[in-house]
């Protein structure tokens, strides 16, 4: 593995190229990153040498399959300090381990008049679960609102989270402003009222170092495919005593401990949330990520995410018609950069910046009701990751106002 973040572009092919003619700048991290050599490898490795399905075989290549599974889990449990591998159940990823919380703790533990607090910051994936969960059982769902600053408001947080609290779901880091939420002290509201704290890790487990017993968090969910891992994994952490006591999500092959004709028995934890075959090679994949990350330091990666923000927040910033979501304070950022340029729909700035080999996304980014509350439509957004370097920075601030200068003039 390359030695540093200079180096480590090597394992990186895809970025090796060009497009429209231009270096290939990719700046789309937040919605997937790309994957090096070594998780490539990793799955080629899995499909050429030990596939096979996983804890029903005796045979020599079910054995390898499943410890190499097994060890993957083992790995995620590392990441994230959880306490024991039984508390790491795989899914397909974000979308899928939040619905998996909603269908099996909200359904049995949420009835009508409870409430559900969840913040205007939210990713559709840590929102619909928890509006038509509300629906179907008559609950309240609310929403913590914004300071001025773009970043949570936690006395609002602390009116909204009352005795009637039932579950407090609030993401990690914003995939739109780049704010850092304050995921513990939100945790120990929603103990005090006796509700249990989800945080949606999908942007910040890739990016810093995650703890969820430091976090105090009951549950916490994120995905591969966003921290150089496969498509299609993804991991629900949950903290044992809850997970014991949860309703299987999906029922089949896999997640049983025996079925008699008129009721089953439930495999232990983790394998009762596991049902049917699974992704195997993506957990493997995603094992191979954690490696590559873990070996990276998620300190340094943070401290290097940090470096790119620390330099192109306030160029963004001070950018005369260009207008930047989220907090101004570059120590209050994560490289999740939202943006807009006067007079110019976010598609046509992407579409100019793209020609320019700069590949940035332009949308609601699933988050509707946030951009509501900033009285917006849609955004630009340029997200960054460990391969990203200053000359990208640089890169974009340059098109952008090549972008600027087209527009005006019609002309680059
Ligand atoms: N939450 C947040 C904050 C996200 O950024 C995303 C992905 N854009 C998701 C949830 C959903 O992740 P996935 O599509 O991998 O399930």
């Amino acid at each position: 593995m390359a030695s540093n973040f200079e180096t480590l572009r090597s394992d990186f092919p895809i970025l090796d190229q060009q497009v429209n003619d231009e270096r290939l700048v990719y700046l789309d991290n937040a919605a997937t990153a790309q994957r090096p050599n070594q998780v490539v490898d990793a799955l080629v490795h899995f499909y050429q040498h030990d596939n096979a399905n996983v804890h029903r075989g005796v045979h020599t290549l079910a054995e390898r399959a499943t410890s190499q599974y097994e060890a993957a889990r083992a790995k995620v449990q590392r990441f994230i300090n959880a306490a024991k591998t039984d508390e790491i159940v795989f899914t397909k990823g974000t979308t899928d381990s939040l619905n998996l919380i909603a269908s099996t703790y909200g359904e049995a533990n949420i009835q009508a008049g409870d409430e559900i607090v969840i913040s205007i910051m939210e990713h559709h994936s840590n929102l619909i679960p928890w509006q038509q969960l509300a629906l179907r059982k008559h609950a309240t769902l609310k929403y913590i609102e914004l300071t001025t600053d773009g970043e949570l408001d936690m006395a609002d947080a602390a009116n909204k989270i009352t005795d009637r609290t039932k579950i407090v779901s609030v993401t990690h880091a914003s995939n739109v402003l780049g704010t850092v939420n304050p995921i513990k002290a939100l945790a120990r509201l929603a103990h005090q009222h006796g509700a249990v704290m989800i945080a949606d890790g999908a942007q910040a487990a890739p990016h810093m170092p995650v703890d969820v017993q430091a976090l105090d968090v009951d549950f916490y969910a994120f995905s591969g495919h966003k921290m150089l891992g496969p498509t299609g994994i993804g991991v629900l952490y949950g903290r044992e005593n809850l997970l014991a006591t949860m309703p299987p999500y999906q029922f089949g092959g896999e997640m049983i401990g025996f079925v008699h004709r008129d009721d089953s028995t439930w495999a232990e934890l983790p394998w009762k949330f596991e049902a049917g075959t699974q992704n195997i090679a993506g957990a493997i994949g995603l094992g191979a990520a954690v490696d590559y990350l873990t070996q990276l330091g998620m300190d340094q990666v943070q401290q290097h995410e940090q470096q790119l923000v620390n330099y192109l927040l306030p160029k963004l910033i001070a950018m005369p018609g260009v207008t930047v979501y989220g907090p101004q304070d570059p120590q209050h950022h994560t490289g999740v950069i939202a943006f807009n340029i006067d007079g110019l729909h976010p598609h046509d700035a992407a579409t100019a910046l793209d020609m320019e080999g700069v590949a940035v996304r332009a949308g609601h980014h699933c988050a509707q009701p946030l951009m509501a509350a900033l009285g917006l439509v849609a955004t630009a957004r340029a997200s960054f990751y460990i391969y990203n370097t200053q000359a990208d920075a640089d890169q974009l601030l340059t098109s952008l106002q090549a972008t600027k200068e087209f527009f005006k003039h019609g002309t680059v």
